[in-house]
């Protein structure tokens, strides 16, 4: 199988810099071809703006969405952004890995997304009509792939639990599961979450390492979250909203979840 690792850590010899490392043997020693994206060390640009097609008038009045779609059906991306989609279309599995900061994922990744999830590639996919919103959460053009984050952080597991003070941590990632992966059409894995990270020693790295090695040695076998797919007729449309039958106590992020 091919896996590619989205990578953001300002430095390689950081734990983040260690997870990565042993992340690609791990998964070359079980026969996978793995392609790493180390955003930093390619100097990955995060800002979306007018440069990003190599077609544009100077005087154009820029467009972030129309010139994305132009550039992307005319073959007229910037060559970085479109070797970042061949990977993803090469790609069966996709794994972001990060540091969390600030609640969320670090600047460049976001950047990193922004501009390689061009409209038509991840978004604004498929019949658009009042009886259609599209290929997207659970449908689109990374379908039948799958994706799984690591993540660190520095807060404390229990920081991070159902009553936790920053807020589960599920909920947390939510935008990114759901938002990122699940929307163009990932089957999205649990996420693998290091707490407390200044914390570490010889033997909580080993222990790490051993769980890790087990989520990707299990990656063609784990469950996805089972998120909610938009076209399958749980959502009313075109309000898309949850039918009032289907679960009709709750509300929020988990929701969404089967
Ligand atoms: P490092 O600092 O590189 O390492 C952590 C520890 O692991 C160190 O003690 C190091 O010596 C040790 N280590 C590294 N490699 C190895 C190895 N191979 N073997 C054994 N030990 C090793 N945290 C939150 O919980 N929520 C937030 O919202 C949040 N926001 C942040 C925002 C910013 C801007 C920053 C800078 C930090 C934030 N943090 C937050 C903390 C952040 O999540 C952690 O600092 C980060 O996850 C640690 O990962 P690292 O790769 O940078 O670790």
């Amino acid at each position: 199988m091919n896996v590619l690792l989205v990578h953001a850590h300002p430095e390689p010899r950081s734990l983040n810099g260690s997870l990565r490392d042993f992340s690609v043997k791990r998964l070359e020693k079980a026969g996978h071809v793995v392609q790493v994206s180390d955003l930093y060390a390619m100097q990955w640009k995060a800002t979306l703006d007018a440069d990003d097609s190599t077609d544009r008038r100077a005087d154009a009045h820029f467009d972030p969405s129309l010139d994305s779609r132009r550039a992307f059906d005319n073959g007229t991306q910037s060559p970085d952004i479109a070797r970042e989609q061949d990977k993803l279309r090469w790609a069966d599995a996709v794994i972001l890995q990060f540091p969390l900061w600030w609640f969320s994922m670090p600047a460049i990744l976001k950047g990193w997304v922004e501009r390689v999830y061009a409209y038509g590639f991840a978004y604004g996919v498929g019949e658009h009509s009042d009886a259609r919103w599209g290929d997207r959460y659970g449908e689109g053009m990374l379908a039948g792939k799958r994706a799984m984050l690591i993540v660190t952080a520095g807060g404390w597991e229990s920081h991070y639990g159902p009553r936790g003070i920053n807020g589960p941590i599920d909920d947390i990632l939510f935008p990114i599961q759901h938002g990122i992966l699940y929307y163009p059409g990932f089957d999205v894995l649990p996420p693998f979450v290091v707490y407390r990270t200044s914390r570490m020693d010889e033997a909580r790295f080993s222990g790490i390492c051993d769980a890790l090695g087990q989520r990707l040695d299990d990656l063609w076998k784990t469950a996805p979250i089972p998120f909610r797919p938009q076209n399958a007729g749980a959502y009313d449309i075109p309000e898309l909203t949850l039918r009032p039958d289907i679960a009709p106590d709750r509300s929020g992020f988990a929701t969404h979840i089967a």
